[in-house]
This record gives structure tokens, sequence and C-alpha cells, in this order.
């Protein structure tokens, strides 16, 4: 590591004392790096949906427009790759919100469960349509057990992990959310059978714009920022998360919330201690 030390003496003499500036240059170097990546990666995805979208109009623009069969087919790519465009900037700006702290988000008092419930069913659909089975499996976890988090914050993490697990579990999978009680804690795990992810790239996976197969991640509808959103979202709520995986088997993306011990009736009355 290397220190660069700056020393300001106060009041014109020396002995009255210094003030001292510690700059971790290899800390600096590595954010402007991680600075540069981020442009540079944002730039070519940017640039990726909008060449398709260009190649696909001068094609109609130049002789497909008259074909019924063609003109229908590019029209529908290009509106998929508008989608894409449009859910790429949507995650830019929610990471650069996260990531520079302007918190909108109003953690309180939640009860998870429920929340939990109702964001898994909001994937029934797609899960259906690929043949995957979809479980929510409480545990022993109370109903009423509270977390200090935003609602929208809980549906981001969990709909970010759904989403997942359903894009890269093959046909006829499964995937589940199975909870438990921890020591403190309520632990939630979005685990699913599908194409797993291998042991060199799982530490990476958090990144953002990493991906392990990009050419898949983005015929798939993938930003490459899901994983990158739901660590924020996790730490802001003091949270943690992990995964394990095997390629081949599937997947096991496990979020630890710390346990708000009151209850929702004492958290929502201003006169309560708790
Ligand atoms: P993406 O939009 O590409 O899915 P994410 O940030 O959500 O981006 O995930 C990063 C990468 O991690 C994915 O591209 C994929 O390679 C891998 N990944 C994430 N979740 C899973 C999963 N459930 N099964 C297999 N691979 C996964």
């Amino acid at each position: 590591r290397t220190l660069s030390v700056r020393g300001t003496p106060l009041h014109g003499s020396p002995a009255a004392g210094a003030v001292l500036v510690f700059h971790d240059v290899t800390d600096l170097r590595r954010l402007e790096r991680m600075r540069q990546d981020f442009v540079a990666n944002a730039s070519h995805e940017l640039k990726t949906p909008l060449a398709s979208i260009k190649a696909y109009t001068e094609t109609l623009l130049d002789w497909a427009l008259h074909d019924e069969g063609v003109n229908r087919r590019y029209l529908e790519r290009i509106d998929e790759q508008a989608d894409r465009l449009n859910q790429l900037i949507l995650d830019m700006l929610s990471l650069a919100r996260l990531e520079s702290g302007q918190e909108f988000y109003e953690h309180r008092p939640t009860r998870l469960l429920p929340l939990l419930a109702d964001c898994l069913e909001g994937h029934r659909g797609r899960a259906d349509a690929k043949g995957l089975s979809l479980a929510f499996e409480p545990g022993g976890v109370d109903a009423e057990a509270l977390v200090v988090a935003d609602e929208e914050a809980i549906r981001q993490i969990f709909d970010n992990l759904l989403d997942n697990a359903i894009k890269y579990t093959p046909e006829s999978g499964s995937v589940r959310m199975a909870c438990s009680q921890g020591e403190g804690a309520v632990i939630v795990e979005v685990v699913d059978t599908g194409i797993g992810i291998p042991r060199d790239d799982q530490p990476r996976i958090f990144e953002r714009f990493y991906r392990v197969d990009k050419a898949r991640s983005r015929e798939l509808g993938g930003t490459g920022l899901g994983l990158a959103i739901v660590k924020h979202l996790v730490s802001s709520i003091r949270g943690q998360v992990a995964v394990a995986s095997r390629p081949g088997s599937g997947s096991r993306f496990t979020v630890t919330i710390p346990r708000y011990p009151g209850t929702l009736h004492a958290a929502s009355d201003p006169r309560s201690p708790a």
C-alpha cells in the first residue's frame, strides 16, 4: 500500500500541531480505475442495443419496409432492444443513486414474510411459462417477524434474485424461496436447480456488469447490474448476501436480514420506547 502524507503547520508555529491528511493512493487509484471501467462498460452496454436498433432501422428504410413479414419481425426486434436500453438506464440510475448515498428509501419495521410471498407470486407467470416449479417455504419463521427495511428495497432485492433464478434455470427445473430463523436474523434463501456459477466467477458476480456468459445474459435480457443493486440494497438494510453454487446443479443465494425485536404495533406507536 502506498501512503502519501501532507503536513500543514497551524498558526505559523510547528509546535502548535499539524493537520495530517492521509491519502491511501492505492484506494484512490482503484476507485479511479473502477470509475473508468464503469464508464467504458456502460458505454459499451448502451451501444450494443443502439447498434441493433440502427441496423434494423436502416434495413427497413433500405428495402424491407414493403415486405410485410420482414417488416413486423424487425419492428419487434427494435421494440425488444428499446426495452433493453430502457432497463439498462433504469438499473444504472438505481445504482448511481444507491452509490451516491442518496437514500430515497424509508427503512422502517416491516413484516417480511407476507412481502416475500407476494414478491414470489409476481414471478409465477414467468415460472409457469417455463414449466418451472416455484415454492415458498416460510420455515419456522413467524408471519409477524419484522425487519427494518423499506418495502420497495425488499421487493427489489428478491425480484432481482428470483428473476435470475428463473432466467438461469432450464425448463422443468425448480426455484424456491426458503426462510429460516437465524440468531437475531431472518435468513432467506433463493435456491434454483439451474446452470450454476463456476467457483472462480462466484466472488465477482456482485460487481457491476460482471457476467459469467455475456452473450447468454444479454440474450436473456440481463443488464449485468442486478446483483450489484442487490448487494447495495442488502447492505443498506444492514444485511448480508452470499452465494453458493455448483455448475450444472444450481445456485443458492442467501440473504440474512437482522430481525427487529419489537412488534408492529409498538413500532408504529411513537410513545413506545421500542
Ligand atoms: P444479469 O443481468 O446478467 O443477470 P446480474 O448482476 O443479475 O446480471 O448477475 C450477474 C451474473 O451472475 C449473471 O450474468 C450470471 O452469469 C450470474 N448469475 C446470477 N444469478 C444466477 C443464477 N441464479 N444462476 C446462474 N447464474 C447466475
